[in-house]
């Protein structure tokens, strides 16, 4: 079975996680210390947080972002739940503005449905490819808003030759450690931020809002001492984890390379494709290819499920990305209604994520493809 997505685990970093088991920090130890250094030094950006998962990093994202009750928080449909739960932790409201052709959010859509109650825009480089940072920060900048990018996919991606998680354009952004992500800790994520005061109220929320420093507390009554200033929470990564990330973070300029490798392979296969289209980059945008979608033609929409069972028959474990977010029972049930975003609905009817990860092998690649061209072929027989 070949799956969408799967992490590369080698001899390095097993031995990395078995010498934190024998150290004596297991966690809050040196190496969650260093894991943020590397981490931050790899992509470009003064500080980096590192917590037990993406999702974790959005919700602590968007209360350092000061992210609050009534005010209303822009991102796109077309992304994993969890890049629009952390407004509804705040009880703040996510507004989802429609994705053009290639997936991202439509940047020229979103003034539209700014109001005096945004607060925070969460763009999504889905697929590991970025979204127009320009663009997202001209509006930010005009309105005063607050740019957090879902950086989830994009491990390794560029816009305009600046490394995603650099913040250049944003404030913060945030990866996560998941198996199927560039680089894993099992479960894991972090959040990258230039600003010193963002840091420290992401250190802080890290760890149930309780400070031990002197410049933060209203007092000290000696050794012991320490005081909660916010309700944060238990959101700590341990040292078992990031020593694991530290192993992979060595090895990302490989998985890199070889996804963009793999993407090649399969441009040159499927590029001239009557049953599909592939995603290209565009506009300055260096892709990560955290997924390779393809989207079916309007000859074979109607057909995807088919033909994703005979994908899922034939030994590839498929899977499709995204169901709109508001789609969901949940959000239906706050009150979003079909239709809010078509083509985010269109572009879900069509879209297959085909196997994509680093340690696939030649021989997986090719199996792919040929699996691939015979099930269209069947399909086409079919019609
Ligand atoms: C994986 C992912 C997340 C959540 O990360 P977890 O580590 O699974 O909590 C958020 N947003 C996007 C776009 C993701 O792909």
């Amino acid at each position: 079975m070949i799956p969408y997505g799967r992490q590369s685990i080698n001899e390095e970093d097993i031995k990395a996680v078995v010498e934190v088991l024998k150290s004596d920090y297991l966690t809050t130890g040196p190496k969650v210390k260093e894991f943020e250094e590397l981490f931050s030094r790899y992509v470009g950006s003064k500080y980096a947080v590192a917590v037990s998962s993406g999702t974790a990093a959005l919700h602590i994202a968007c209360l350092a972002a000061n992210l609050k009750k009534g005010e209303e928080l822009i991102t796109s449909p077309m992304t994993f739940a969890a890049s629009a739960n952390c407004a509804l932790y705040c009880d703040a409201k996510p507004i989802f503005v429609d994705i053009n052709k290639s997936g991202l959010i439509n940047e020229d859509a979103i003034e539209s449905k700014i109001s005096d109650k945004t607060k925070v825009i969460i763009p999504v480089h889905y697929s590991g490819r970025p979204v127009n940072m320009h663009k997202i920060q001209d509006i930010a900048k005009k309105r005063n808003l607050i740019v957090i990018e879902d950086a989830c996919h994009a491990l390794g991606a560029s816009f305009n030759k600046s490394l995603i998680g650099n913040c250049e354009f944003s404030d913060m952004s945030v990866f996560s450690f998941h198996p199927v992500k560039h680089i894993t800790t099992g479960e894991g994520g972090i959040i990258t931020t230039n600003s010193k005061k963002l840091y420290e109220k992401l250190l802080l929320f890290r760890t149930h809002g309780i400070t031990k420093s002197q410049n933060t507390m209203s007092k000290n009554e000696g050794p012991w001492f320490y005081e909660m200033i916010y309700l944060g929470f238990n959101y700590r990564i341990t040292d078992i984890q990031c020593a694991l990330g530290i192993s992979q973070l060595s090895r990302i300029d490989d998985f890199v390379t070889r996804r963009k490798e793999i993407a090649q392979e399969y441009y040159e296969a499927f590029n001239n494709s009557n049953y599909f289209n592939c995603l290209i980059d565009f506009d300055k945008q260096i892709s990560s290819y955290h997924l390779f979608p393809i989207l079916l033609t309007d000859k074979y929409k109607n057909k995807r499920k088919e033909i994703f069972q005979m994908m899922r028959n034939a030994g590839l474990w498929i899977q499709v990305h995204y169901i709109p977010v508001y789609l969901h029972p949940f959000y239906q049930n706050l009150g979003y209604q079909d239709n809010l975003c078509p083509i985010a609905e269109d572009f879900y009817q069509r879209e297959i994520s085909i196997p994509m990860y680093a340690s696939m092998s030649d021989i997986d690649v090719k199996f792919v493809i040929n699996k691939i061209q015979e099930i269209f072929e069947k399909i086409e027989k079919s019609i």
